[in-house]
């Protein structure tokens, strides 16, 4: 940054109009000028004096007949008050300040006699037209004749996030004050002059000043756009830095045994109960293939709800062992972690008994280590992965801690990677001696460009077969409201239930919470059963709907509801300690418990077969990828699933909207594509778990997708030429400030 961006406000502007915007997070000329207005109004054509109409923005042409300051005895704080005329109307404007020196400024240029642009909203202020706080333009002040007044006066005017301390109107002019003494020089580009000049991108000011002193629509939105690639270039060159840096480490390669050798993998294809599906068999030599080179492996998998990644996953971590290295498997929670534990272990059956009686000669074992474990269980654990004994080690992030070591970790696998951030990426990858190959799997499909801008570092494998012999499932949406539709649901749930399956009722909160209609959970939901439910209102006031469903509230319920007489029903939320959770979840499975109420806690990766029925209430609040995660728990054995939305939105709103698409397709891209059109950027990337909202203030991660591929080309290009950006000062800043900003974001949600 050159000294002229890094200036604090203070100096540029003063003490008194910098101390608010500090208050904004504004401390620097940098940051002024990076906060960009939020849209545009319209400047009004000029109106005729005898025509102005109540909440009509205007613009008038006219001459100050008076102004004078004084204070506000009943509120306190001061008042400007002014009348322009045309010679035979009048208007009055008005402006409010805390104190009386804050309007001298207005005062003084305001001088009986000076004649220019006024633009505002109409208001009426006992019986006379007024405008609040106007934009105005004065002859001989701040331009030099009419003419100019006039082009200054059509500007579209920028409308800024602002505070109530800090309106639009002040940020405008403060912004301008910082702005208009710049020159090139003062402001650097990290986008550099080659690719700038290829694209007919504008410069950097020249943009600042097109976003933020527009003449015209199309000026900014040119302005706009090319800040735009701006922010997904110094993302994209990143992550090509990333890639690069990647690429030249070293790696153990673990490559497949020759065939006829035998191995674990080889065992366990032999006694796998089903055959692979193409798509599991494809993946499967992509990742046996890289996992064979001394470089590490950087590979995102992304598939279907139920399209089989743990055994892909499986598969090459087996690989792995069989080449003499250890594999570790992250999982969200330790819900997670413990059934993935228990997963692998039977499927690996006497496989992963090693060293046991019954166990396979050259078995290995399955360690799991989770925070909740006792002191001599974590004690064993932490042996086994140290001596090597355990092949295979499960955990939630516990495995990042220091005290964790392993023998010969060969292969990272993260379950379920938007929980994750980019720094526990690192992390564990720096628990080799040299860097493990890395297999990152996701939840649900997610679009390209959010791939490529969230997991832009990774190269993407996809699965998008579900294995033959699902009978799928079926959603409808039911109507809350009705009686008879609901006792129909319970009906169906004891039908289950007779037949020896297993229902879950999903429910957004914990306790019921009966002082706050309609609100969110009063403690802080843990991470992993936090519901999707920000900014699903649809604007409809709080106040206005029914309380949401609590888990404790709905199984007292359903322990009283008659047609549910002598079914045992479980109870699991993210507030039970990590023993009666893991007791919740086995009492289910093993049907001891065949009905479970719980929050979103069983979202991602549990795998009970017998599960058929999901009873989801409050359907109409949860967002779409959650509602088709949550929706993929049943249907995963032989029995066909059933998957009841139960809803309370008003036909014909965006909520019912969501629901109907996700009765009507099971398609998770079209699904994840459909979900992120309905949500705004920040939602996005917060729920990627990115952390890189800060330095995404204008780009749209769907909507901007051209411009990122495009982006992506270029910084590919110029970090290829120049892997180290010693060329690039510049960007290499911008992508320095970006890490920091990340850094503390991080923490700060740490
Ligand atoms: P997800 O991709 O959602 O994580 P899982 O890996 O949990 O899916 O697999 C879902 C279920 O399908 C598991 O019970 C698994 O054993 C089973 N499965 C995986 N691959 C196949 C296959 N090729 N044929 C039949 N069943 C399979
Ligand atoms: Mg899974």
């Amino acid at each position: 940054m050159t000294a002229r961006l890094a200036e604090p406000l203070t100096t540029t502007l003063g003490k008194r109009a910098a101390g608010p915007l500090a208050k904004m997070g504004l401390e620097t000329v940098d940051d002024l000028l990076r906060h960009y207005p939020r849209r545009y109004g319209d400047p009004g054509r000029m109106t005729d004096m005898d025509r102005l109409q109540l909440g009509e923005h205007v613009t008038v042409m006219a001459r100050v007949a008076s102004a004078t300051v004084r204070p506000m005895r009943s509120r306190g704080g001061a008042l400007l008050q002014a009348t322009v005329t045309d010679g035979r109307h009048e208007l009055s404007l008005t402006f409010f300040a805390k104190r009386a020196g804050a309007l001298r400024p207005h005062e003084d240029k305001l001088r009986p006699g000076r004649s220019g642009l006024f633009t505002g909203v109409v208001s009426d202020y006992r019986g006379s037209r007024q405008l609040t706080h106007p934009d105005y333009v004065l002859v001989g002040v701040d331009a030099d004749d009419d003419e100019e007044a006039m082009v200054e006066a059509s500007r579209p005017i920028p409308i800024y996030p602002a505070t109530a301390s800090v309106p639009t109107w002040r940020i405008q002019r403060a912004v301008r004050t910082v702005l208009d003494p710049l020159t090139e020089d003062d402001v650097v580009d990290p986008v550099p002059d080659e690719v700038r000049a290829r694209l007919g991108l504008p410069t950097r000011l020249d943009a600042l000043r097109a976003v933020h002193v527009p003449d015209s629509a199309e000026h900014w939105q040119r302005g706009r756009r090319r800040l735009r690639f701006e922010e997904a270039f110094v993302l994209q060159a990143a992550l090509a830095q990333r890639r690069a840096r990647a690429a030249s480490e070293e790696a153990t390669a673990r490559p497949p045994r020759a065939a006829g050798t035998g191995g674990l993998l080889a065992d366990f294809d032999a006694a796998l109960p089903f055959a692979l599906t193409d798509g599991q068999r494809t993946v499967g030599d992509e990742l046996a293939a890289e996992l064979a080179r001394p470089r590490p492996m950087q590979r995102l998998l992304q598939g279907e709800v139920g399209s089989g990644k743990t055994v892909v996953a499986l598969r090459a971590m087996l690989q792995v062992v069989d080449a003499g290295g250890q594999a570790a498997l992250l999982a969200p929670t330790e819900v997670l972690a413990a059934q993935h534990a228990r997963t692998l272990r039977a499927l690996l059956g006497p496989l992963a008994e090693g060293g046991m009686l019954g166990g396979a000669a050259h078995g290995t074992r399955v360690a799991l280590l989770t925070g909740s474990l006792g002191a001599a269980a974590r004690k064993e654990a932490l042996l086994s992965a140290a001596s090597g004994e355990a092949g295979i080690v499960v955990g939630t992030h516990a495995l990042l801690g220091d005290k964790v070591q392993f023998a010969d970790l060969g292969l990272v696998v993260v379950d379920e990677q938007h929980r994750f951030g980019v720094e526990q990426r690192d992390a564990l990858r720096d628990k080799g001696r040299v860097a493990p190959h890395l297999l990152v799997m996701t939840a649900t499909p997610i679009p390209r460009t959010v791939a490529m801008t969230v997991f832009g570092d990774l190269t993407t494998s996809t699965l998008t077969e579900i294995p033959a012999g699902r009978s799928g499932i079926a959603s409808h949406v039911v109507p809350a409201a009705n009686p008879r539709w609901m006792e129909r649901v319970w009906e169906k749930v004891r039908e289950e239930v007779d037949a020896g399956r297993r229902a879950y009722v999903v429910c957004p909160r914990i306790h019921p919470d009966d002082d706050v209609p309609g609100g969110g959970p009063k403690a802080p939901p843990e991470l992993e059963e936090m519901p999707d439910l920000l900014d699903l209102t649809d604007g409809e006031p709080a106040s206005d709907r029914a309380p949401l469903r609590a888990v404790l509230e709905v199984a007292d319920m359903l322990r009283g509801t008659p047609r549910l007489d002598g079914v045992e029903i479980g109870v699991l939320h993210g507030q039970m300690p990590p023993g009666e959770k893991d007791a919740a979840m086995s009492r289910f499975a093993s049907g001891e418990a065949p009905v479970l109420v719980s929050t979103t806690v069983v979202e991602v990766g549990v795998d009970v077969p017998e599960a058929t029925v999901m009873v989801v209430l409050d359907a109409d609040r949860f967002g779409i990828s959650q509602l088709h995660q949550l929706r993929g728990r049943i249907g995963r054995g032989a029995d066909p699933g059933l998957c009841l939305l139960v809803s309370t939105a008003q036909p014909g709103t965006p909520a019912a909207a969501r629901v109907e698409a996700l009765a009507a397709t099971t398609d998770g891209f079209e699904l994840a594509t459909l979900d992120l059109e309905l949500r705004s950027e920040g939602d996005v990337l917060g729920a990627a778990q990115s952390g890189r909202s800060s330095s995404l203030r204008l780009l749209r991660v769907v909507k901007d997708a051209d411009l990122i591929a495009q982006a992506r080309a270029e910084a590919a290009g110029v970090v290829e030429a120049d892997p180290g950006l010693d060329g690039h000062p510049v960007l290499a800043r911008a992508i320095a400030a970006q890490l920091d900003a990340e850094q503390e974001e991080y923490l700060e949600r740490a």
